[in-house]
């Protein structure tokens, strides 16, 4: 990956979302209602499959790329010069991702045809990624970010397989290759590894979510290069363009926390980032383990938005969860940088609002839980939970969906009723 043509600042223009709006010509409803219908759209908190498809076949083409706005691969080329020109015709009917989800023999057949894919961007990725660490230039090394112990995670091996049904339970025995973090050469990773804090974990879970990202990105955009002009639905179009810019965004995220660090690494300050501790004594048992990105949806006291799920056009907001476990006693700590005004907008008001102990243990269990990526759970732990309690930990894992399927109203309702009063883990 050339890594120097995505540091563009520009890379992303955030925009208007009214200024996308091409309304019919024989739509009966006034400029007016338009409006409103869209801000009420845009302000709730999930934008499923069928509202997009259905704004796109009312005229709302806000999912489609304008021809002068800057390529979706980070060219810095205008779209119509670059990705525009590449789109491929291959006189056949593509099954997307959206679509194949409806049935299973639709979803393996995409899987299949995909996962050479994304095998083999997986193993370009590896053969010429360098060092993260400051201005090293060596070839990473293969490592995972978890130790030896037994532990149960809900991501999967094939970056693109994530399918989720609710009702199920997610968490599948850790293999190596699940967490595997081709970031640093061998000299880095020892440094990062022997250290154990924060600042070496920050660092290696940036990197692993940077890789993780790069990965996937590059996919959907080979995807959408080689498969676009087959895909006969408008809708189903518009899902992927929307697919594809959140993406984008969480690709742009991820290389700005590792940019961030690695220039603090470098003049050994720290002081832009923001630290805030809580600790936890008389711990039940090391059960489960997170030291991840956090992506928050919703203040808690005016319920600002913090990320949008809806608004693939902002930017995504993230703080860091490093959890210490010291005898009994667990040490949290949560990072965030200082120019990220929502997180820190976010963490105060947590901070304000939490004044027990009981309370401290429900935030960090369900920051762990609902708003990271990688958590896992202890497999003597998870194997002792009843059968409800394993799927309702499975939904909430995946509370904050990747691809906009399936309607979680539930699981919603559930996550801010029970944010700061539902989840002990410890
Ligand atoms: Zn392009
Ligand atoms: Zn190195």
């Amino acid at each position: 990956m050339d890594k120097e043509k995505y540091q563009d600042d520009d890379l992303l223009e955030v925009f208007d979302i009214k200024d996308r709006i091409a309304i019919n010509k024989d739509k009966i409803i006034s400029q007016e209602s338009n409006e409103r219908f869209l801000n009420s759209i845009m302000d709730n908190y999930f934008l499923d499959n069928d509202n997009i498809i259905f704004l796109q076949e009312h005229g709302y083409a806000i999912f489609y790329f304008d021809d002068n706005e800057s390529c979706i691969c980070g060219s810095n080329k205008k779209y119509q010069d670059c990705h525009k020109k590449l789109l491929k015709s291959q006189g056949e009917n593509y099954i997307t991702y959206a679509e194949a989800l409806n049935n299973d023999q639709d979803y393996n057949e995409y899987l299949n045809i995909n996962k050479i894919l994304i095998d083999n961007i997986s193993q370009a990725y590896i053969n010429t990624a360098k060092c993260n660490f400051l201005d090293c230039d060596r070839m990473v090394i293969k490592t995972s970010l978890v130790d030896d112990k037994k532990w149960l995670t809900s991501i999967k091996v094939n970056y693109i397989d994530t399918k989720l049904t609710i009702g199920n339970d997610f968490f599948i025995n850790k293999v190596d290759k699940i967490l595997e973090c081709n970031s640093f050469c061998l000299e880095h990773n020892d440094v990062l590894k022997k250290m154990n804090n924060w600042k070496s974990s920050f660092f290696l879970s940036s990197a692993f979510t940077l890789q993780r990202n790069t990965i996937i990105f590059n996919f959907a955009l080979s995807e959408f290069e080689n498969k676009f002009n087959s895909i006969k639905s408008d809708g189903y179009k518009a899902l992927m363009i929307y697919h594809l810019r959140k993406l984008k965004q969480e690709f742009k995220s991820s290389l700005l926390q590792i940019e961030r660090i690695r220039n603090a690494w470098k003049t050994n300050d720290f002081s832009d980032f923001k630290l805030h501790n809580w600790k936890i004594d008389k711990v039940k048992n090391q059960n489960f383990q997170c030291s991840d990105f956090f992506y928050p949806q919703i203040m808690p006291e005016n319920f600002e938005t913090v990320n949008s799920v809806n608004n693939p056009l902002t930017n995504i907001y993230n703080g860091f969860v490093f959890n210490e476990f010291i005898d009994h006693e667990i040490m949290s700590t949560f990072v965030w940088h200082k120019d990220d005004d929502k997180i820190t907008k976010f963490m105060n008001q947590w901070i304000q609002k939490i004044k027990t102990d009981n309370e401290v243990r429900h935030f960090i269990s369900n920051v762990c839980l609902i708003l990271s990526n990688v958590i896992l759970f202890d497999e003597n732990y998870y194997s002792k939970l009843t059968k409800d309690e394993q799927i309702l930990n499975s939904a909430l894992s995946k509370f904050r969906f990747e691809t906009p399927k399936m309607g979680q109203e539930y699981i919603k309702m559930k996550f801010f009723a029970g944010f700061d009063s539902g989840n002990d883990l410890f």
